[in-house]
């Protein structure tokens, strides 16, 4: 497994992340553009927000969208799961703070992405709610040592913004919220398109009209990732097996058949 606060650029695109087009505005403004040329920025005394938090259900694209941000940006990317902090010994857990903040500033530009990050900032049993307050006091001084942080931008991810303490959630801290929603019917099929570029799909398939079957009623990016590999393994059981039994140049793209099928398994 990777080495805890691994920093690189990862290699998603804005075209890997379907919909998500006001988020992908925001960012844009908010980071990418702002690591790419400070100089627009200039002069107008504005303090910009260096800290996010994206909600919303699980699946839809939240640590996607952060590394196609350190992507665009051409920015290193640090990925932390919060329960991963926690889980040291006493004392460890604000160590590894401090270490992840410095280990960020040292490759600047760097975009620090905190998963499950509600982990961190929740009261938990006794015992727990000590080390999660010290570390969160930790957290707090790192956040708000915004002079130091230049060119580190911290996002944070979470399904459970409700149990978070209000204390992070200032301006300075993890201060702009941005809710990243379930996909929209069209937006399905944006995020099909997405999915599919990597994938042999036959000129026949219509991806927009897939996104937008009801079949398709309630699922997320992760949900839409699923479909899409199990269509892939329809069409390349029926491949194997029509190369056993003739040989015919097999078909060797996915078709709507193979979506319809894996429709009706996944639901
Ligand atoms: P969690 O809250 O469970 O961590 P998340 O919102 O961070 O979820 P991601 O990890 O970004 O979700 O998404 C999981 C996978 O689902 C992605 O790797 C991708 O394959 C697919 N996916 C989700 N949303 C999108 C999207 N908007 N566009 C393209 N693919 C998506």
């Amino acid at each position: 497994s990777r080495r805890e606060g691994f920093s690189a650029i990862p290699n998603v695109k804005w075209e890997d992340v379907g919909g998500l087009d006001s988020l992908r505005k925001e960012f844009d403004r908010y980071i990418v553009r702002r690591i790419k040329f400070p100089e627009d920025y200039e002069g107008f005394g504005v303090d910009l927000e260096t800290g996010f938090l994206l909600y919303g259900p699980p699946g839809c694209g939240k640590t996607l969208i952060a590394k196609a941000v350190a992507n665009e940006a051409g920015a290193n990317f640090i990925h932390i799961k919060g329960p991963e902090l926690l889980n040291k010994y006493v004392g460890e857990s604000e160590l590894a703070v401090r270490t992840l903040f410095s280990r960020a500033r040292t490759c600047s530009p760097c975009i620090l992405f905190f998963d499950e990050v509600d982990a961190l900032t929740t009261k938990r049993g006794k015992e727990g709610g000590w080390v999660v307050e010290r570390l969160l006091n930790q957290l707090l001084i790192e956040l708000d040592g915004a002079e130091q942080r230049r060119g580190v931008f911290v996002i944070g991810a979470t399904n459970r913004p409700e149990v978070m303490d209000r204390a992070v959630l200032r301006p300075g801290r993890f201060g702009k919220l941005l809710y990243v929603p379930l996909p929209s019917p069209y937006e399905r099929g944006l995020i099909l398109e997405a999915l599919g570029r990597k994938k042999p799909i036959d000129a026949s398939v219509d991806l927009c009209i897939i996104g937008q079957m009801e079949a398709c009623e309630n699922l997320s990016g992760a949900d839409l990732a699923a479909l899409i590999n199990e269509a892939a393994m329809i069409a390349l059981e029926e491949k194997l097996t029509s190369t056993e039994s003739t040989s015919d140049a097999a078909p060797s793209t996915i078709k709507t058949q193979h979506f319809e099928r894996a429709l009706g398994k996944i639901s």
